[in-house]
């Protein structure tokens, strides 16, 4: 099966998208990957759904990478003795460390690490952002503040805490539960929420130990402040609109979805789009037309990957917000001016071996106008730095390593093959071709390109290119 689009789909699983049945068809309508969120997964439903993936991959022989993604540090309020409260604008409202049920005066704040950072002048944003209040006072037992933008508040609703660094791992304690349980069960990818500072990525990195990719999702404004850090020790970015938006104002979302967008191009580190993407979908069989032109700003901007929540976890049409996506996307990507955008936006290759190799195939690929880039890739390095080109010819990566090519299910325009590892150079073009030809990448009388590392199986040393004709290839054993 081949995809007719470059970006790629991330859908997220859920009560209305966990049985086997939905998760084919979601897979036929156009996911490419599927994203488990901890936040309301247990672990026992994390492996079955995992499992359940696996079998369909199985059936239709291509690599469907999973990620697990880390609820982080959310932090909530305590309880209310009386049922949800009025917290009028102008009025104080105080956060403590007693945890008895609070009132329209106070609330318990069962975080004495925030309680001692917060400093006058800091705003807490609470329930999404709906209540705002401004520290006026603060000690390590209690905050002060003042009601800027009033509201209901009930039991546990979120905190959020834009000016303050929180004084916390990136990581809770049910986040190395989680991580421990996801990495056993063989997961490819982990996103970590809530990420500040790129200290946070390499103790993830640390536990990871090289068994899953690490994704850090960019949603407050400490991760801005420090982004091309955090670029450098991930190996992919997420732009999680959904608290960027609470923690930042709003109106600041689409600015810096470009910048991360741009950084992560830049870097050749895959890039996801998230959240509220189709979200009208959750209840509608159509989405509005500014949601499509959403999805359609991230194609254009090149994004490596747009992903749905809770549309495909929890609406009432998971695998129509899929095809919806997948309709977006190739329709953007045959729009005439597609390319040029795409085009202009291409970051200059860096001074290695790598890059310059990767130039060169599309360069060679785009004038010659040769059918397909075929890459052979071991770590997925070749493929990643290939795709960075957002070459006009499809990429094709083939792989011995099956957590390769799922992992590179979520990067730009990768088509990925698991394949047996090739014995020398010839055998490599020669394989490439089969490849190429069996999946409808190439035809008879046509030419590819082949790029890949030689002695192959070391990472990151891309250094060979081959143009290769394919002359009436037989639908043999790739
Ligand atoms: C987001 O905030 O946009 C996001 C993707 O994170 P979560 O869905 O975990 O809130």
């Amino acid at each position: 099966m081949r995809r007719l689009r470059r970006i790629k789909i991330l859908a997220t699983l859920g009560p209305s998208s966990s049985d086997s049945a939905v998760i084919r068809r979601l897979f036929e309508a156009g996911a490419d990957l599927f994203r488990i969120n901890m936040s309301h997964t247990p672990h026992d439903k994390m492996r079955e759904l995992v499992a359940t993936i696996r079998k369909v991959e199985g059936s239709y022989g291509r690599p469907i990478g999973i990620l697990v993604d880390l609820q982080g540090p959310k932090l909530r309020l305590g309880t209310f003795a009386g049922g949800p409260v009025q917290l009028n604008n102008g009025a104080t409202f105080t956060l403590d460390s007693d945890p008895a049920p609070g009132d329209v005066e106070r609330v318990h704040l069962p975080h004495p690490e925030i309680l001692a950072a917060l400093k006058p002048g800091h705003a807490l944003l609470l329930d999404d952002g709906k209540v705002r209040l401004i520290v006026e006072d603060a000690s390590p037992e209690r905050a002060v503040t003042r009601v800027v933008i009033g509201g209901r508040m009930s039991d546990r609703k979120g905190v959020s805490l834009p000016d303050t660094d929180l004084p916390m791992s990136a990581l809770t304690k049910k986040d190395r539960a989680d991580l421990d349980a996801a990495l056993k069960t063989g997961v490819d990818w982990i996103a970590l929420s809530f990420v500040q500072r790129p200290e946070d990525v390499l103790e993830t990195r640390k536990l990871v130990r090289g068994r899953a990719a690490v994704m850090a999702k960019i949603e407050k404004p400490q991760a801005i402040e420090r982004l091309a850090d955090i670029v450098e020790v991930s190996d992919a970015l997420m732009v999680a609109r959904g608290d960027l938006g609470v923690e930042l104002p709003v109106e600041r979302v689409p600015s810096l979805q470009k910048q991360i967008t741009r950084l992560a191009r830049r870097a050749g580190k895959p890039v996801v789009v998230a959240t509220q993407m189709l979200e009208s979908m959750i209840q509608s069989p159509v989405p509005t037309r500014a949601e499509v032109s959403d999805v359609a700003t991230a194609v254009y901007e090149g994004a490596d990957a747009i992903m749905l929540s809770a549309e495909s976890a929890a609406g009432k049409y998971p695998v129509e917000a899929v095809a919806t996506m997948n309709r977006i996307g190739e329709e953007c990507e045959h729009d005439p001016t597609y390319r040029g955008v795409i085009h202009a936006q291409r970051p200059d290759p860096e001074a290695t071996v790598g890059d310059a190799i990767a130039d060169a195939a599309r360069q060679i690929a785009e004038t010659l106008e040769l059918s397909a880039i075929i890459c052979w890739t071991s770590s997925g390095s070749t493929a990643l730095r290939m795709a960075r080109e957002r070459p006009k010819p499809p990429v094709v990566a083939i792989t011995p390593h099956e957590a390769t090519g799922r992992k590179l299910s979520l990067v730009w325009g990768v088509h990925c093959v698991v394949a047996a590892d090739a014995r020398n150079q010839d055998d490599m073009v020669d394989r490439a071709r089969r490849i190429a030809f069996r999946d409808g990448f190439t035809r008879a009388g046509e030419r590819i390109i082949v790029v890949a590392g030689v002695p192959f199986g070391t990472s990151g040393a891309t250094n060979m290119l081959r143009i290769a004709s394919i002359e009436g290839q037989r639908n043999g054993k790739a």
